[in-house]
């Protein structure tokens, strides 16, 4: 470090200087100096070309706006300083007659804002100096040119002399179009010295005229009018808005930097070009990017000429190209990740003016990191913190071509914007009910469903369907949840969105074009970002999924799978939290294990209610009014609950399987509309009256407190009876067969033990009796679900009868924020954006209030029963954040839908990892409060699972010869209860479904 830093008046170094091999600060200090102004100060001190200047420090920028947008005492003083640093590593001179020194001002955040803050290039040029640099530059064209550039750049950013609202043009626009005009020019190359110098003056006055402001001549004023510019772009309006969309906290606030001009449109000596250490869009290992000969940097950007590939420059300018590849090695090796670079040319001599880590796509973030590994530039461990879990969903799923997309954006197309509930891309015709799209599909057509919300009723519509569409609901409504778990792609509370049922088409509100979405337009959606696009996009399909589940395509021939089957390897291999599958079908759970599933962590019962004539025995039981007369129709369906968990026991083989009992309120089986209770009264040979009647005494104020979970065993235990006899008898059936079976049977919504211990005595009643019957036994456990804060408080109790305890944060956190989770979607989404809560609850666990009860829960739990089972089934068992948090909580387990299994795998992985486990070495020690011989058993499967992926699954597609593909396609679900607010009893449609 050679440069001399000059302290403030107080002592804080407020400015840093970089350039000529040297800088004060370093890559690491990206609060303070901002990602650019850290990058530079790091490129320089590994003795990379760059233009000398010095860093204005994000402190600066706090205490601008800590004190009435003034500077530190003393700051001017600084910045004079380190200005005759540049000068003198320059030899030049800002604001020198002869040879000028000039320089651009930057913007520079801790993270990357692209183009939503403000920058001045040129500047120091005036009257006087623009003549000095046509002189040392030997062309007047280009010094008149860099400075009508710099008068119009400072008068809109600096002077604000901006278009008036959004029909205006911009004024320096309309002054050089008129100016081409005048000299017969068709391009802005086209005008000559004298055109260029009218420009300046015209350029000057419309300034003065509409502003009242005078374009300052001295330099020095120039340079603090574009640092204070800079510095107050930081509360633009876009800039304030990309930081809400980005969650990128006010306080950071921005650094300047100060950095001499090199210009690349000198001559065809000189040029200008931005590039990727790697391929940003495949991850492939190739020098990737684009340039421009005799241009500077936003002329690649502006499009007007369209840049050369990098590869090209080879031929163009040997040295240059081979110091850009010496470059790229040595930046790769520096920051041992991919980069994103901006250079420039002048005359023959390149310079760097930007490094930063590179975005790319989820494909890319894999191969990068695999590649990386194995050439030896990280290790394993930092391989796979190095992906987002979230980023897997592109290899899981169809994805839009991102070229397609940007172009129906760009062109207008993009009508909307939902929560982004299902990941993945599709395309089809919309429909608008559930039957149309079943029949639609049915004759080979590609529909999207489009419904307000979705209730059980329309899962048939929905699994035939590409997509689901609705204007309500939130992450954990009844379209969420299930589209997750069928593996649809799902946009859900798109509350822009006015569908008519009646006219068969929706409309957007707010919309300028007034668009009509007609029946039959085509539509497309991106799950993964929420956005609802016109039209139809074309999709790639996902290759691992015909690797993983389809068999289409062999694994070696798929270098897709290979990657992502070595991360999954690693992730396998390190993490401690085992993953489980919520499946409620045999399909389901085939899939499940193929992605992985160490089990299933929850199957709804009630979702087999739907299927072929278990609804029509389910309303003879509903209806019935004797204990009795129930019983005699839950006889009926008996074998068909047996049949079901039969087909998941062969799926699963000796994974466990969690069975809940019944749990939404019994009105959510019947039907509300006059003419449906008309149907099931025919069916059952009873007056409609007598199913109206029904539906009255089962309604509800508030059903998801009402009536349901445990609740309906306690008062109606012939249920519980009834379907602890059908997992059992099953359970013998398969075991019979020789499957190894591992049924746990859990109890919804307990707030007491007297609760639990009813329902455990019932399940273990019939499970004496089955196994007698059946003349063998079957190890297997009873638990409960925690999920009313009551039971999280009284853990201890509840485990003395607890064999496992199974976390429903979807109702734990809907209890414990007083907070419906179907009606919720109307309000958090604002929450969110304004920060009053960091993220939707229902989507990332929220640790510091839910997660403390899970927390208590836990520590209870086992204080009574050391080795008591722990998982999670809420939806939050597939988030990154919140599995994480599930691996500090020393649960056993998550549980989540099929298609998120990887994801928890890679995730519970990399919570491991920043924990210092060990990849290449041991397995990961299990929970550190779970007793020793349950340790072994989480730690053993984990480390095995990875390499044995496939043979796993195959076992498991073997062991189950008789696990006949699920007699419906149709996943059945059952109607939602939502609580409805006194006011609006009335209003209310009767089939809203919990689920
Ligand atoms: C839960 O509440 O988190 C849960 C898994 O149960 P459900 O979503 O079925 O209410
Ligand atoms: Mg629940």
């Amino acid at each position: 470090m050679t440069s001399k830093s000059a302290p403030s008046a107080r002592g804080t170094k407020y400015v840093y200087s970089f350039g000529g091999g040297t800088a004060e600060g370093d890559g690491s200090q990206k609060n303070l100096l901002g990602g650019k102004g850290a990058n530079l100060a790091e490129m320089a001190r590994i003795g990379l070309p760059v233009p000398p200047g010095f860093t204005i420090s994000t402190e600066v920028c706090t205490y601008y706006y800590a004190n009435g947008r003034t500077y530190p005492k003393g700051l001017e003083k600084v910045v004079d300083v380190h200005l005759a640093g540049v000068e003198k590593k320059l030899g030049k001179k800002f604001g020198d007659p002869k040879n000028p020194l000039l320089v651009s001002v930057r913007s520079g955040a801790r993270a990357s804002m692209p183009g939503m803050m403000d920058t001045i290039l040129n500047l120091g040029l005036n009257d006087v100096t623009v003549e000095g640099l046509a002189k040392a530059s030997g062309n007047p064209r280009f010094a008149w040119d860099c400075y009508r550039r710099f008068v119009a750049m400072y008068g809109d950013v600096v002077l604000d002399l901006k278009p008036v609202g959004k029909h205006e043009r911009d004024p320096f626009e309309l002054i050089l179009e008129a100016k081409k005009e005048k000299f017969g020019a068709h391009l802005d190359t086209e005008l000559s010295v004298e055109a260029l110098k009218e420009l300046v003056a015209e350029f000057k006055k419309a300034i003065q005229s509409k502003t009242g402001k005078t374009f300052p001549e001295d330099p020095m004023a120039q340079l603090w009018g574009a640092i204070g510019a800079v510095f107050s772009s930081w509360m633009n309006e876009r800039a304030i808005v990309y930081r809400q969309l980005n969650s990128i906290p006010e306080s950071w606030g921005t650094a300047v930097n100060v950095q001499s001009m090199v210009f690349g449109n000198l001559g065809e000596d000189c040029g200008t070009g931005v590039a990727f250490t790697r391929d940003p869009a495949t991850g492939e290992n190739l020098f990737y990017g684009e340039y421009l000969i005799n241009a500077q940097g936003e002329d690649v950007v502006a499009g007007i000429r369209t840049p050369q590939k990098i590869a090209t420059l080879q031929q163009a300018m040997p040295k240059v190209y081979d110091q850009l590849m010496g470059i790229r090695q040595k930046l790769e090796k520096h920051y041992r990740d991919m980069q994103d670079i901006e250079f420039t040319v002048e005359r023959g001599r390149l310079f760097m003016l930007q490094t930063r880590t590179a975005k790319r796509t989820g494909f890319a973030e894999v191969r990068i990191a695999v590649e990386m590994e194995r050439e030896k530039l990280i290790t394993a461990e930092e391989a796979i913190l190095r992906v987002n879990p979230d980023s897997l969903n592109q290899l899981l799923r169809p994805v839009f071509d991102p070229a397609a997309r940007n172009a129906a954006v760009s062109e207008g197309h993009l009508l909307a914007k939902g929560l982004n509930a299902g990941p993945g891309a599709a395309t089809g015709r919309v429909v608008f009910s559930a039957q149309d799209a079943f029949e639609w599909a049915s004759r080979g057509e590609k529909v999207l469903l489009v419904r307000e919300e979705t209730s059980p009723e329309d899962i048939k519509g929905m699994n035939a369907a590409e997509g689901i569409l609705t204007a309500r609901g939130g992450m954990t409504s009844h379209a969420a949840l299930v589209a997750r778990q069928m593996g649809k792609v799902c946009i859900v509370g798109c509350e822009s969105l006015r569908i008519d049922y009646a006219q068969r088409c929706m409309t957007v509100k707010g919309d300028a074009k007034n668009r009509v979405v007609m029946e039959g337009d085509w539509l497309s959606i991106d799950g993964s970002t929420g956005e609802v696009l016109e039209g139809r996009l074309g999709t790639k399909p996902s290759e691992v999924l015909q690797v993983v589940l389809e068999k289409s395509l062999a694994p070696e021939a798929s270098p897709v799978y290979t990657l992502f089957a070595t991360m999954m390897g690693w992730a396998d291999k390190v993490r401690r939290l085992r993953v489980r599958a919520n499946a409620d079908q045999p399909d389901q759970a085939t899939n499940a294990v193929l992605f992985g599933a160490e089990g299933i962590g929850l199957c709804r019962t009630e979702h087999m209610f739907f299927g072929g004539d278990r609804i029509t025995a389910v309303r003879e039981m509903i209806l019935g009014d004797s204990v009795e007369a129930r019983e005699k129709a839950l006889a009926k369906l008996l074998p068909m609950q047996r049949g079901d968990f039969e087909g998941v026991f062969r799926a699963m083989g000796p994974r466990p399987v969690t069975i809940r009992t019944i749990d939404p309120p019994l009105h959510e089986f019947l039907p509300h509309k006059a003419d449906e209770q008309k149907e099931v009264a025919k069916q059952l040979g009873i007056s409609p009256a007598a199913v109206a009647q029904k539906v009255n005494e089962l309604h509800e104020m508030n059903p998801m407190l009402g009536h349901r979970g445990c609740r309906l065993g306690i008062v109606y235990p012939e249920i519980t009876r009834m379907q602890a006899r059908a997992i059992l008898e099953a359970a013998c059936i398969v075991k019979k067969d020789g499957v190894e079976v591992k049924p746990e049977i859990m109890i919804p919504l307990v707030g007491h033990l007297n609760e639990l211990k009813d329902q455990e005595k019932l399940v273990r009643q019939v499970a004496k009796d089955v196994f007698a019957k059946a003349g063998i036994t079957v190890d297997y456990l009873v638990g409960t679900m925690i999920e009313l804060p009551r039971a999280a408080l009284t853990a201890d109790e509840i485990a003395t009868v607890a064999e496992f305890f199974s976390y429903g944060t979807n109702d734990l956190t809907q209890t414990t924020f007083g907070l419906s989770r179907d009606d919720a979607g109307k309000f958090l989404p604002d929450y969110v954006r304004r920060e009053i809560l960091p993220a939707d609850p229902f989507e990332r666990i929220d640790q510091a209030g839910v997660g403390k009860l899970v927390k208590m829960g836990v520590e209870l739990g086992r204080t009574t029963r050391p080795r008591l089972k722990i998982g999670i089934c809420g939806e939050h068992g597939g988030e990154p954040t919140s599995v994480e948090f599930c691996h500090r909580t020393n649960l056993d387990y998550v549980s989540c839908s099929p298609f998120r299994i990887p994801i928890a795998r890679l995730a519970a992985g990399q919570a491991a990892v920043r924990e210092g486990a060990k990849i290449s070495g041991k397995p990961a020690k299990a929970a550190k409060a779970a007793p020793k011989a349950a340790s072994k058993k989480a730690a053993k499967p984990a480390a095995k699972a990875a390499p044995k992926a496939k043979p796993v699954a195959k076992k498991a597609v073997k062991a189950a010869p008789k696990a006949k593909p699920s007699p419906r396609k149709v996943v059945k679900v059952v109607p939602k209860a939502k609580p409805v607010p006194k006011k609006l009893v009335k209003k209310v449609p009767a089939k809203k479904g919990k689920k």
